[in-house]
């Protein structure tokens, strides 16, 4: 299950805090020494982790929080909104263009859910709002990425755009873009390569798609599951391209939240979505009040 290591440690160290009437310097001091390693430990960014601490302490002194009453209660409605600040306090939307299409463009490392993710995404946005999205195959280096691309547009009943693996990206995105306005698609979605790891070919490559396509979004899919790299991954992507919105993946499995709770902080990008399974209906928006109950438990 996800985020169980660090939600029994937090708990810990906050029922220690509720068990006593009157709460010391040094009992919070003690709490938040547990509460920075529970979170080290959960794979948070170091400066993320060292700035919520400072932030909790200085809350808890300013408010004279231990001199009040229920000192013990308001610590932990302290670290719940430093939380959610951390995750960047509301929900933000997909971006949308002026006038249409919405231009969707999928970036992220192999096996991240990126291919996955653009699927539920054109499934939700067909279900809520009638959307009659298009979707571009650009991952010209991994042929089965364009039968999978395909295969989901089949499931989910969106045309799919692809020219086969010999077509440089660029001039698919360019022809997919010139359908879909032919057609008068309303979302595009480019589903653009990956790779193992962040290369120089690559980011010219997307480079050159954001340039061509001028997407309205470029969301990263980052899988929650690899912690600290997620939140470097994101960071190489965001230097290079200026992201606008994070889909976190495989939440559903045993995460440990420091993608989660650093990714915002870190880049500046708000997460948009999360995926919780395989399931092409399982894509939620992103709560940060939510995500923090759940960590906190
Ligand atoms: P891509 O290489 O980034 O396009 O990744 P894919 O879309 O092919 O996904 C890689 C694998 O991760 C597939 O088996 C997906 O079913 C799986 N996957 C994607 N998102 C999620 C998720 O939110 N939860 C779980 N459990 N699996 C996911």
């Amino acid at each position: 299950m996800a985020f169980e290591g660090l939600t029994d440690r937090l708990q810990k160290a906050l029922t220690g805090l509720k068990r006593k009437g009157k709460v010391t310097e040094a009992d919070l001091r003690d709490s938040l020494r547990e509460i920075r390693l529970a979170l080290l430990d959960a794979d948070v960014n170091y400066t993320v982790v060292k700035e919520f601490i400072r932030n909790v302490r200085d809350k808890a002194n300013g408010a004279k929080v231990l001199e009040g009453l229920n000192p013990a209660q308001q610590i932990v409605s302290i670290v719940n909104d430093e939380m959610v600040a951390m995750m960047g306090e509301e929900a933000v939307s997909l971006n949308k263009a002026p006038k249409i299409p919405t231009v969707i463009m999928m970036v992220g490392l192999q096996g991240a859910g990126k291919t996955t993710t653009a699927g539920k995404l054109a499934k939700k946005l067909k279900d809520e709002q009638d959307a009659r999205p298009l979707m571009i195959a650009a991952d010209v280096y991994r042929p089965a990425a364009i039968e999978q691309l395909k295969t989901l547009g089949a499931q989910i009943d969106v045309p799919v755009f692809d020219q086969g693996v010999d077509v440089d990206p660029r001039e698919i995105v360019r022809a997919g873009m010139a359908l879909a306005r032919e057609q008068k698609n309303d979302y595009v979605f480019i589903d653009a390569a990956g790779r193992l790891q962040i290369d120089e070919a690559l980011m010219q490559e997307l480079a050159d798609i954001k340039a061509i396509a001028q997407p309205d979004e470029i969301m990263l899919v980052v899988d929650a599951m690899t912690g600290q790299n997620a939140t470097e991954t994101a960071q190489g992507f965001n230097e290079r391209l200026g992201l606008t919105g994070i889909t976190l993946t495989k939440l559903d499995g045993d995460t440990r939240g420091g993608a989660a709770l650093s990714i915002r902080a870190v880049t500046g990008t708000p997460i948009k979505f999360v995926g919780q399974g395989e399931k092409l209906t399982d894509l939620d928006v992103f709560y940060p009040d939510r995500m923090a109950s759940r960590i906190l438990g």
